[in-house]
């Protein structure tokens, strides 16, 4: 059975001395008895410093929030898998929606940088999502199914099992609007079957598909009953301690509940 894992994705927030605090308030609380995982995705600028923070913290681990595909070069502004690698991060989101939107990434260059992160040893956290127009066509499943296939292209089984994706509809991100449970299931569902489809059982028992969207500790209650669902990818409310702290227990009591009695 695979455990739950709730990541913070910080996104462009925080001041240095409100990253500093936050890390030491979750490395004070999150013991290593739990069975969820963790991990925080703090602005790249504070990796280093909260690196050693957590260096003796295996229980949290940390990610970046993109990275270039390139291992090193003339890329102004850009950070590469190497260069993560060598502060030991382990994780890096990829094709965030906010990174396809704003910074007009597309699935060819998600798929470079799952791949580029996979040759480094870190683990992507590839994002896919429908826009609201796109769901209301009736077309999500398609396009989030394609989005998924060109982000794996091209990888064997071994790199598949390594990766987590997270579904992320773009009209539930820092809305307040949320996809139900069975809505996000249905989607998640569909994810591992193609991930299936692509390698094998096996690897598609192993892969963490995580839900994210708007995710609070008053709404997620529904989604991490489901069995499918391992878990949040989590912006706004993984700013706020409490809040981190509640979606980490929810997650754990699921665990507990789908051990006996599986959704
Ligand atoms: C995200 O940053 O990936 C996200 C889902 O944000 P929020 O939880 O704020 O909607």
């Amino acid at each position: 059975m695979r455990n739950k894992l709730i990541i913070g994705n910080w996104k462009m927030n925080l001041g240095l001395a409100d990253a500093q605090d936050l890390v030491f308030k979750l490395k004070s609380s999150i013991g290593s008895k739990q069975s969820t995982e963790v991990a925080i995705c703090p602005p790249s600028v504070y990796l280093m410093t909260l690196m050693n923070v957590l260096k003796d913290t295996p229980q949290i681990k940390v990610g970046a929030q993109n990275m270039f595909y390139k291992e090193e070069g003339a890329y102004t502004g850009e950070t590469s898998p190497k260069m993560l690698k060598d502060l030991h991060v382990q994780m890096v989101i990829i094709g965030h929606s906010e990174r396809r939107q704003y910074f007009n990434e597309n699935d060819k260059d998600v798929n470079l940088k799952v791949k580029s992160a996979l040759k480094f040893g870190l683990t992507p956290i590839l994002c896919v999502g429908e826009d609201l127009k796109t769901r209301e066509n009736g077309e999500a499943e398609n396009y989030v199914k394609n989005q998924l296939i060109e982000g794996i292209k091209g990888l064997n089984n071994s790199e598949i099992e390594k990766i987590i994706i997270a579904y992320e509809p773009i009209w539930a991100i820092g809305t307040g609007k949320i996809c139900s449970g069975e809505d996000a299931n249905k989607i998640i569902k569909m994810i591992r079957s193609t991930i299936k489809d692509k390698s094998s059982s096996n690897v598609s028992d192993k892969v963490k598909i995580l839900y994210g969207g708007s995710v609070k500790s008053d709404n997620f209650k529904e989604h991490i009953q489901y069995e499918d669902i391992d878990g949040g990818l989590v912006g706004g409310a993984s700013l706020n301690f409490e809040e981190f702290i509640k979606l980490i227990d929810l997650a754990n009591t699921a665990h507990e509940q789908t051990q006996s009695h599986p959704v």
